[in-house]
């Protein structure tokens, strides 16, 4: 090994066989967290040995997603490293290497079966009552291997080249055990194990061999990864043992599985689909049907946000803190705290964060964006209008676009009124309360402030001898055409004088005449 076998190593190993599910994002960002809090080093390395699932666009999809998440690669693919390539396609000639020792070792064989022969030991198998057709101990014995066919025979065939496979010679009758760091002892009979396929005809390794011999060659310290590949981990721990390398073999973590949100099942697309939300880090398109999936990033979700929902499903600190960012959740994570128990996934607590987010952003930064955003329909803000708008507006949505959307009261007058409320609300009173108001305000001298609008109403409705709880609703009303909405006071405020007056007589003209 190349590297110092104390310093954690991690590694993100994803195939790129589609868009990086949120669940892949978790397991990447809690490498992340356990590579940064112990000091060590977090490796990205590309899965792509099974070449008839690879999917264009998919590997840079993964890169971008991990950059905007903020997640720091120090060694691999796109970045280098003393174990390049990272890219597992393009390593054959090692795993080749790995799998004949095997095979010289009596660790593994060559199998030449076709297609048709293992459907026809399927077939017997099944006729026979066998509780699985595989292909193990006892089947392999009537197969087309190097184990029955004589060293001669193997021999041409090797030479004249027909296709083989290299398949793992797993013991008959054996405990293999692990102690997952999440889930604790995990024993698995050897019986219930085939005789997997470590290389494949087309010359590449499968998954497991070239996962196993790379995070050996890569000295990964910790493989932290989706509960789904705790099934396979007994076969890595056989294949790190016939490899001769179990006493540097990597501490396995399997992370729990992400629910639906009613928390019965894996999430899955459809989920997304059926609830309207995304389960991408950023938009998919899909490169063969052209269909597009959403993405986080694209609805509106800061990457902060996302990461510190990612963070709480599955694990807690243990306190009640719950908005973190990444150097507190650096310093907060432990793999203890990791539960056993699926996540279930709550879009509601994604938004949550979001909003949590959204009021922590500086006003400056929101004004610039909502001063472009109006611009673009032809609308002039100012810089002030819009940091008065975005502070006022904040704390009430989830998603920075929403600002804007819910801005058009600052804008300009209302193009309708509220039927239900004008039928209850104007009246008599309102009418009188409307106008003294607007009289009062443009009899106004000092600066028009959401406090001198409020002292102006309030000493205008008492010398007018009417009840302010009766009529603000109707003020609101004539000024915003709706009868709920953000602080009515500060929205005097950022519409000014002028304006405030302009839509009380309007108001005032067209309710009276029944519009
Ligand atoms: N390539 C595997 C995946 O796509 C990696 C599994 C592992 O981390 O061992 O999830």
């Amino acid at each position: 090994m190349t590297t110092n076998s104390k310093e954690v190593r991690v590694r993100f190993a994803p195939s790129p066989t589609g868009p990086l599910h949120i669940g892949g994002v978790r397991t990447a960002l809690y490498n992340y967290l356990f590579a940064r809090k112990n000091g060590g080093k977090m490796l990205l390395r590309i899965e792509d040995t099974d070449q008839n699932r690879l999917v264009p666009g998919a590997e840079e999809y993964i890169l971008e997603s991990l950059k905007w998440v903020g997640i720091e690669i120090d060694e691999g693919h796109g970045k280098g490293g003393p174990q390049a390539p990272y890219r597992q396609s393009e390593r054959k000639e090692i795993y080749h290497e790995h799998a004949e020792r095997l095979v010289k070792e009596g660790k593994a064989y060559y199998a030449f079966d076709t297609a048709d022969e293992l459907e026809a030991m399927r077939k017997r198998m099944e006729e026979a009552n066998a509780p699985a057709a595989q292909y193990n101990s006892i089947t392999r014995l009537q197969m087309k291997n190097s184990l029955t066919l004589s060293a001669d025979e193997v021999k041409t065939r090797l030479e004249s080249g027909d296709p083989y496979v290299i398949r793992l010679k797993v013991p008959r009758k054996e405990d293999i055990r692990l102690n997952d760091l999440i889930r604790g002892w995990v024993v698995v009979h050897s019986s219930q194990i085939d005789d997997k396929v470590l290389m494949k005809s087309d010359g590449m390794p499968t998954y497991h061999l070239a996962n196993i011999v790379d995070d050996h060659l890569m000295g990964i310290t910790h493989v932290i990864r989706g509960e789904e590949w705790l099934p396979s981990a007994p076969l890595h721990v056989l294949l790190y043992r016939y490899l001769g390398w179990e006493s540097t073999m990597p501490q396995f973590a399997h992370l729990p599985l992400l629910l639906k949100p009613d928390g019965n099942g894996k999430l899955s697309k459809r989920d997304a689909d059926l609830g309207g939300f995304p389960i991408f880090p950023l938009q998919w398109t899909d490169p063969a049907s052209g269909q597009v999936a959403r993405g986080f990033r694209e609805d509106g979700y800061l990457s902060e946000a996302l990461v510190n929902f990612l963070a709480f499903l599955g694990w807690n600190p243990g306190t009640e803190q719950e908005l973190f960012t990444l150097d507190e959740l650096i310093q907060a994570f432990s793999l203890e705290n990791i539960h056993k128990a699926g996540a279930r996934f709550d879009i509601q607590k994604a938004k949550w964060f979001n909003h949590e987010y959204l009021r922590n952003t500086p006003n400056a930064e929101l004004a610039g964006t909502l001063v472009e955003q109006a611009a673009q329909d032809g609308i002039n803000c100012s810089v002030e209008k819009a940091e008065k708008i975005v502070s006022l507006l904040k704390e009430r949505v989830s998603f920075a676009h929403e600002i804007y959307q819910q801005s058009d009261v600052f804008f300009q007058a209302p193009a309708s009124y509220d039927a239900a409320v004008v039928t209850a609300k104007w009246n008599e009173d309102a009418i009188r309360a409307v106008t003294a108001i607007k009289d009062a305000f443009q009899a106004g001298n000092e600066a028009f402030t959401a406090e001198s609008a409020k002292t102006v109403i309030a000493e205008t409705l008492t010398a007018a001898g009417i009840k302010q709880g009766k009529v603000m609703q109707a003020l609101r009303l004539a000024l915003t055409g709706v009868g709920a909405g953000p602080d009515l006071m500060i929205t005097l405020e950022i519409i000014g004088k002028e304006d405030a007056i302009q839509r009380l007589e309007k108001a005032l003209r067209e309710l009276a005449t029944g519009n």
